[in-house]
């Protein structure tokens, strides 16, 4: 059994266009699957309908859900919550942004930490620091002692991927991760996302644009176009032999690094 199981799913918003139209895939435990496509494509819609999140006014009106054998769009409102940073967590585009410019990471993070598991507020600090040497900030107690704009975008990115990671989910999405950093910042996020997997067996699913980086880590890919998914396969399946021209054209958009730009 796959650990997520999108099957036949169809999303509306309220002017009834449907932004996600019968898409199905499946992710199994540890791997990477990447969606990629175009702005508008239906791939936030995707994976915020897998949390349960939805914006007002979105309905996932066909098909279903399936995380490890439950269905999920069955669910009650509370086991949703439940659900949600235990069993399912996600990294947004921006996570400075959703993080309280007045707060401190540490009572942030902390208060993250406990409103899923029932532990002290040292235990959870020494598993916030833990978590964040594992992002490769090192000096963690220092990142707990700051305020968020006293980070770099960078650093802010890593602390939301080891908050994300913290309870260990079984799943977590990424929208997007790197987009609002600086290149060099953003090849370094990738690595910590990819080294989630290869240490610590984590499953993940990366909403990208950027076919380089879905070719870099993904085991497998899904291209979204206009609310459909047009190709879903291995990652050599899609970038070594891509049955559809806006496949290719997506791969033709990555511009070339050093003459290998698919390097992994
Ligand atoms: P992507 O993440 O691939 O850029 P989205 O999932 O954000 O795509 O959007 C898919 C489609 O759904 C687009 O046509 C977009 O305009 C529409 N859409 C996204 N969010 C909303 C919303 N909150 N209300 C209405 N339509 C939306
Ligand atoms: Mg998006």
């Amino acid at each position: 059994m796959s650990l997520l199981e999108v099957k036949n799913c169809t999303i509306r918003y309220q002017n009834g266009t449907s932004a996600v139209n019968n898409v199905s895939f499946s992710v199994e435990k540890g791997e990477i699957v990447s969606l990629v496509g175009e702005s508008g494509s239906g791939k936030t819609t995707m994976v915020r309908a897998i949390l349960g999140l939805l914006p007002p006014g979105g309905k996932v009106t066909e098909g279903e859900i399936i995380l490890d054998g439950r269905n999920l769009l069955s669910l009650s409102e509370r086991e949703q919550e439940e659900l949600r940073g235990k069993d399912i967590a996600m990294i947004f585009q921006d996570v400075g942004a959703s993080m309280d410019p007045i707060k401190l990471i540490k009572s942030q993070y902390v208060e993250a930490i406990r409103t899923h598991e029932r532990i002290s507020r040292e235990e959870s600090y020494d598993k916030a620091t833990d978590m964040l040497k594992r992002m490769h900030l090192t000096d963690a107690n220092r990142v707990m002692a700051s305020y968020p704009f006293e980070l770099s975008g960078g650093m802010k990115q890593r602390v939301g991927i080891a908050m994300g990671m913290t309870a260990q989910p079984k799943l977590l999405l990424a929208d997007e991760p790197t987009s609002a950093l600086d290149v060099t910042i953003q090849a370094q996020v990738v690595h910590e996302l990819r080294e989630l997997r290869d240490k610590y067996g984590a499953t993940i699913i990366l909403v990208t644009h950027n076919m380089g980086v879905a070719s870099y880590l993904s085991d497998k890919i899904g291209v979204m176009k206009t609310s459909q998914m047009v190709e879903f396969g291995t990652r050599d399946e899609i970038i070594i032999d891509p049955k559809e021209q806006y496949t290719k054209d997506l791969i033709d958009a990555v511009p070339k690094m050093g003459g290998n730009r698919f390097a992994r």
